[in-house]
Order: C-alpha cells, then sequence, then structure tokens
C-alpha cells in the first residue's frame, strides 16, 4: 500500500540518543548535529531540557542567536507538578524562558503510574495535562503532547489512558505523541491502539465528544518509539500506518537500552517504500553521510550492517551472486543504494569470480577488461592469500596494491633495511609487569637516501608506528594527515599455540575517506608491520603521490 502524504520527522537524537551508554556531547557537538540535520531536512529538533544544564541553556540561546534554516527547535519537559497551577509551575516557566518555538511536554496515561509513581488522584493527573498544555498555547507555543507509558496505559485501562490525550487535544495541542516507553510493544499492537487515538482526536471524533469546545482544531498524531523488542522501526511504520503524521527517531537509533527508533530507517522506508514524504528524494541522498556524521561526532562508528547506511547494507559476495547482480540488481538489492548515498560493492573472496573481480578492481581504479590476462592470475594470488589468512573483504587497500603488482603499475616508496623493536619493563611489582615501554628503530632507503628513525610508544606496534610516520613524512608529508582509527589483531589457528597465524586489520582515514589494509604471519609484530607498511603505501598511492 503506497501513502502521499507528509510525514513530520521529529529528531530526538540530543535529548533522548544522548541517554545511550557511551555518548556525550558538547554545546558544539550538540550544535553541529542540529546543524547538519537543518541542512538534511528534519522538521523539528529537539534540543533537550532547557533548565537542567548550562550546556542546554546555552544551546537554546545560542540558536535564538543564529537561527536553524528549515526546522523548528523544540524544549523538552513535562506537564506542570501535582497541585501546582501551570502558570505557576516552575518547569513550564523554563521551557518558555529558552524561546523555543515548540514545546514538548510529557505527561502521564497509565491509571497505575499515575497512582504508584506520581502519587495523585487520575483527575488531578487530567488536570495537569490540559492546564499545562492550555497555558503553553496561550503563550503562542507549538505544543507537543508526549503520552508517556501509552500503550501499557491503555492496556491497562483504555478508558483512562484514552482521556488523558483527549484532555491534552481538548486544550488545544497541536500533536499528540503515543510514546512506547519501555520499548516492549508489536507492530500489531500499535497500529491497532493508534487507529483508535487518531479517531478519537479527528475532526469528527472531537465533535461527537460533549465536552469539547468547537473551535478546538484536531491534532496531528506522533509516535515515540524504543527498540526493547527489536521493533522501533517497525512499530513507527505500523502507527504511520494507522494515521499518524508525526514519527519521533534519533540517529542510528541512539538511545537508552537498546535504543530508539532509527530516524535514518523509518525515513528511507517511508519515502522508499511507503510514498511519503519526510526530506524529499534530493536530500534522502545525504542519508549515509547524515550517519557517519552524527556516528562520528558521538564517537562511533556506523554499524557496518545497518540498513540502508550500512558499507554492507548492499555488499554482495559470491561469484554467481555477484555476477548476477551486475545483470539484474534489483533480485540482490532491495532499493537503488544510490537513492541513499550509498553504493553497491562487491566482496571479493574465495568464491570470487572474474566478474566480481572486475567490478571491485573498477572501484579501486583499475580497468581489468584492458588486461583479460591479468584477471586469472590476480584471482589465483588472492585465493592463494586467503588460504593463507588472507582476508580482502575489507582490506580494499591491501588488494589494490595486490592488483597494482600484477600488473607491473607498483612502484615501492620505501625499501626497508631493517627494523628492531625492544620493549623494556623495569618496574618492580613482583611478577607482573607494569607500565612496560617500547621503542622501535627503523631503517628505510627512499631513492638513494638512507633514513634511521627511532619512535617511543607504549606498545611495540605504536612505537614502530611513530617510527615509520617520522621516518616517511621527510619525503612525503602526506603521511602526517593519515590517521589511524582502527586496528584489529584476531588469531586463526588457536589449536598450534603460539605458532598460531596472526591477522592483523588495520583502518586509516584522510580527508578523502578510509581505506582498510591487512598482514599475517605467525610474528605478530612482522604482521602488524606488514599491514601499517601497506596502508601508508595505498594511502600516498591513492592521492597520486
Ligand atoms: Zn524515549
Amino acid at each position: 500500500m503506497r501513502y502521499m502524504s507528509k510525514i513530520i520527522t521529529y529528531d530526538t537524537t540530543l535529548r533522548d540518543g544522548e541517554q545511550s551508554e557511551g555518548v556525550t556531547l558538547s554545546l558544539e557537538d550538540k550544535l553541529r548535529i542540529a546543524r547538519r540535520l537543518d541542512e538534511f531536512g528534519v522538521d523539528i529538533i529537539e534540543g533537550g531540557f532547557p533548565a537542567s544544564n548550562p550546556k542546554d541553556i546555552a544551546f537554546f540561546r545560542e540558536l535564538r542567536e543564529h537561527p536553524l534554516k528549515h526546522a523548528r527547535i523544540a524544549a523538552f519537559g513535562a506537564t506542570c507538578k501535582r497541585g501546582v497551577p501551570a502558570s505557576e509551575d516552575q518547569g513550564l516557566a523554563d521551557l518558555l524562558a529558552s524561546r523555543a518555538p515548540v514545546v514538548a511536554i510529557v505527561g502521564k496515561t497509565w491509571d497505575a503510574q499515575v497512582e504508584l509513581a506520581l502519587r495523585t488522584t487520575l483527575d488531578e493527573n487530567l488536570r495537569m495535562i490540559s492546564d499545562s498544555v492550555a497555558y503553553l498555547k496561550s503563550r503562542g507555543r507549538e505544543v507537543v503532547f508526549d503520552a508517556e507509558h501509552f500503550f501499557d496505559g491503555y492496556k491497562s485501562n483504555p478508558e483512562y489512558a484514552l482521556k488523558c490525550v483527549l484532555a491534552a487535544a481538548r486544550a488545544g495541542a497541536d500533536s499528540i505523541d503515543l510514546c512506547d516507553t519501555n520499548g516492549g510493544m508489536l507492530p500489531f499492537e500499535i497500529e491497532r491502539m493508534t487507529r483508535i487515538v487518531v479517531e478519537a482526536v479527528s475532526p469528527d471524533g472531537l465533535q461527537t465528544d460533549q465536552s469539547a469546545a468547537s473551535s478546538i482544531k484536531a491534532p496531528r498524531v506522533g509516535i515515540h518509539c524504543h527498540n526493547d523488542g527489536g521493533c522501533a522501526v517497525a512499530n513507527t511504520l505500523s502507527a504511520v500506518r494507522a494515521g499518524a503524521t508525526q514519527f519521533q527517531g534519533t540517529v542510528n537509533g541512539y538511545g537508552e537500552r537498546v535504543g530508539n527508533a532509527d530516524l535514518l530507517t523509518v525515513i528511507a522506508d517511508l519515502e522508499l517504500k511507503m510514498g511519503c514524504e519526510c526530506v524529499g528524494a534530493e536530500s534522502l541522498k545525504k542519508l549515509m553521510s547524515v550517519a557517519s556524521y552524527v556516528a562520528e561526532i558521538c564517537n562511533f562508528s556506523v554499524w557496518a550492517h545497518a540498513p540502508y547506511v550500512g558499507t554492507s547494507a548492499f555488499a554482495h559476495k559470491g561469484g554467481l551472486h555477484a555476477s548476477a547482480i551486475v545483470r539484474f540488481p534489483q533480485a540482490y538489492e532491495h532499493e537503488d543504494p544510490t537513492a541513499v548515498g550509498n553504493a553497491s560493492r562487491m566482496l571479493v573472496s574465495e568464491l570470487a569470480g572474474k566478474a566480481s573481480l572486475v567490478t571491485k578492481a573498477a572501484q579501486l581504479g583499475f580497468d581489468l577488461r584492458q588486461e583479460p590476462q591479468s584477471i586469472q592470475a590476480i584471482l589465483d594470488e588472492v585465493k592463494a592469500r586467503e588460504a593463507q589468512g588472507y582476508s580482502y573483504e575489507v582490506a580494499d587497500g591491501s588488494l589494490a596494491l595486490l592488483i597494482a603488482r600484477k600488473l607491473g603499475k607498483y612502484q615501492p616508496f620505501f625499501t626497508l633495511e631493517s627494523f628492531r623493536v625492544i620493549v623494556d619493563d623495569r618496574e618492580d611489582y613482583g611478577a607482573i609487569a607494569k607500565d612496560a615501554q617500547s621503542e622501535a628503530t627503523i631503517k628505510i632507503h627512499v631513492g638513494d637516501r638512507r633514513y634511521v628513525a627511532t619512535g617511543e610508544g607504549t606498545g611495540p606496534v605504536g612505537a614502530l608506528d611513530n617510527a615509520l610516520h617520522m621516518a616517511l613524512s621527510e619525503f612525503y608529508p602526506q603521511v602526517n594527515d593519515m590517521e589511524l582509527i582502527d586496528f584489529k589483531v584476531r588469531l586463526l589457528d588457536e589449536s598450534t599455540g603460539t605458532d598460531a597465524i596472526t591477522r592483523v586489520a588495520i583502518t586509516l582515514r584522510d580527508e578523502n575517506g578510509t581505506w582498510g589494509t591487512i598482514g599475517v604471519s605467525e610474528n605478530i609484530i612482522e604482521a602488524s608491520w606488514n599491514a601499517l607498511v601497506e596502508s601508508l603505501e595505498y594511502g600516498l598511492m591513492r592521492i597520486g603521490a
């Protein structure tokens, strides 16, 4: 079924997303994310609690002075306290003081929660909801009512849960956002209960409700899902199917416990599969870059298998499959990867056939169709090395060097005369070593020049890396712009004890992107050295140094 409606995107990365374990955002981080989401086309961006800390107060001030282009900023808080009129409530005063055009207030809708957690009467909770919404509306704000635990509340006492959202609607709320706060609901439950609310707060629904003033305009219905049952995205789509026209989510699904509905996945599903408009087809192409930009600021990598935006989302392994996809991509790709800024990627593996190698090589800048006699030789080399423990699936840099060697296009940037690493521990902690230091000396030749460098580090590989950077930067200053972002060590055959093969995978980054290389040896230092050398060699090769 396809829909043709505008769905309002409401981002809560800066508030609910920041609850994620391991995420701490500075003021500057929050502003950068807000500006990127604004440029992407998100409609409402929730900034946080404007009273909770100086950082959030500064965030709202900064955006007043330098407003966003498209998005509206929302301040987040709660309804007034029990026994306190909305006009005298400090929390609501703080929300208004932020001068954010949108105010989101959370209120209770689950009878047991009202009585046990809030310790007040069901009637007083209804008063708190309608008084707060009416007060904020009288001060000219767009009001989003977050119905906390709505679905649990509806299951426990449907009549009361509905009374709560009707109280917000009658008081003039612009949006009633139903929250699956515990994240345990299933799509068919969400769809059924959302449909009931959509009907109850529709113009017809409010008309039959005697107590509603005839001038009240019907609010839109929104949805806020957590992913504890693994259904946050599905639940969000189900709510839209039932008539919700606003959804809340966080970039990459960041959020407490297992996270929130992933804003980016929902946007792609709504736009590509349900015919809804969120950010528009042009902006949708920025989906992958938004995912990695925000991940970077949160100090994470985008999960490789993330829908749409992961590097493996459109990766294809296996010769048969890879050659078929060139002829008929729809058979193996649910959407066109370029629609979300991603690309088809052929994984070279033991199964690789000629077609996938040619495609992969083309992505790396080699036209193997001009060198048909080399294709089999390269494939044989890949297979032989994979038998030794190499894996080229994420080591594009090492694969490019292998192809260049086979084609006779490889020019070494330097040659190694020798390296030596000393690991030294002098502290006395009984038998246990502590704070060992490493020192590496390398001797290399570039052309007819010889260069000796010594590097230090806490670990032997770090010391080698420092020495190698020091030596190479004398000849190739571009290596100073290359940064090591990931270093992984794996033992391949543990049955042979210390003779096990070690595989080292390295990821480097410069301003043009990231690349991986690999080293394999029985000696962990040798494996690391080889991966390091290839990472810098490929980095230099790809910029034409
Ligand atoms: Zn939440």
